[in-house]
């Protein structure tokens, strides 16, 4: 059953005892810049320092409790991982993150500071997936997918929801896209509110593989290479069921920027807004600060999505991307 506005609105009443609104800030600099009001949506606030912990305490808050008891298991070494372990951690469940060995030792001590129990499953994501999968039929653990997955949609799209509350003129959002479930549920709730609104998806030159999907019509492996913005590259597992028709129904348009622009956008949201953001969140800026995006003189948002880079090295990105 595709999904429905009503599991956003849902999604925001389960959510709220445990995750912050966070605030809709206009930017002088950015507005300057496309002669258009621009507004960024600070998802940096939450406690784990990204907007994934929306969608992963939707889906844990909408299990039954005895469900919820069995603990939860996931892939994602990134926000989603981070998300949920820190989520089991408030309360008191087990949770199982599968890594490659590929993962950076910093990452697997992250996550076991949060209290996940870590388990290496081989060097390809295809593998911690399968064991991931495997662990949760075993033990009874319950997976959580990282976007496919309609509650952790829903939960994601409270941003829209709170987007255009907060600004009901917006007339484009600008959305970073990997696996589609931040600009699937931020769409449904913005065209559910405005039909009118233009959703720009942002994909980096890297591995587009949801954007390129589109475009085949199908879902197709992209290869993928690294980028400033980590969160972003990935595959799309062919058994998608809801993000890959959602972004057929809703985006309008694809966008990508270079690693160049993203270092850029990045060294311009510190300059501009004294907020050091990771790569995946500058992309919407880049993407704006590139040009491709017309706006008319219309106002437009777009999403910080997260903060989660060591300081040192975002702070090396945007002095060598000679802004600062
Ligand atoms: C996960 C993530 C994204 C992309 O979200 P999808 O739902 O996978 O499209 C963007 N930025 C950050 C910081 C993320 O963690």
């Amino acid at each position: 059953m595709a999904l429905e506005f009503q599991e956003i609105e849902a999604a925001r009443r389960r959510i709220a005892p445990l995750v912050e609104a966070t605030p809709l800030k206009q930017s002088l600099d950015l507005s300057d810049r496309l002669n258009a009001p621009v507004w960024l949506k600070y998802e940096t606030l939450h406690a784990t320092g990204a907007f994934k912990i929306r969608g992963a305490t939707n889906r844990v808050l909408a299990m039954a409790p005895e469900e919820r008891a069995r603990g939860v298991v996931t892939v994602s070494t990134g926000n989603h991982g981070r998300a949920l372990a820190y989520l089991a951690r408030q309360m008191a469940l087990r949770a199982v993150v599968c890594i490659t060995d590929l993962v950076p030792k910093e990452k697997l001590e992250a996550l076991e500071a949060l209290g996940a129990e870590v388990q290496i499953a081989g060097k390809d994501q295809n593998e911690a997936d399968k064991r991931a999968r495997a662990l949760a039929e075993r033990e009874g653990l319950v997976f959580v997918p990282p976007f496919d997955d309609r509650h952790v949609i829903a939960g994601q799209g409270t941003i829209g929801l709170e987007m255009l509350e907060a600004r009901p003129e917006l007339e484009t959002l600008v959305v970073q896209l990997s696996g589609g479930g931040l600009i699937s549920g931020i769409a449904l709730a913005a065209k559910s509110l405005k039909p009118s609104i233009r959703i720009i998806a942002v994909s980096t030159m890297q591995g587009a593989a949801m954007m390129e999907s589109v475009q085949a019509g199908r879902i197709v492996e992209v290869e993928e290479r690294p980028s400033i913005a980590d969160a972003l590259p990935g595959p799309i597992p062919q058994d998608n069921r809801y993000t890959f028709p959602l972004c057929q129904r809703l985006v309008d348009d694809y966008v990508q920027v270079e690693e160049q622009e993203i270092a850029e956008a990045m060294a311009f949201i510190l300059k501009s807004e004294k907020c050091l953001v990771e790569g995946a969140a500058a992309v919407g800026v880049a993407a704006l600060l590139s040009g491709r995006i017309e706006l008319d003189g219309e106002p437009a948002a777009t999403v910080l999505t997260g903060n989660n880079i060591d300081a040192a090295r975002a702070l090396k990105i945007c002095k060598e991307s000679q802004h600062v």
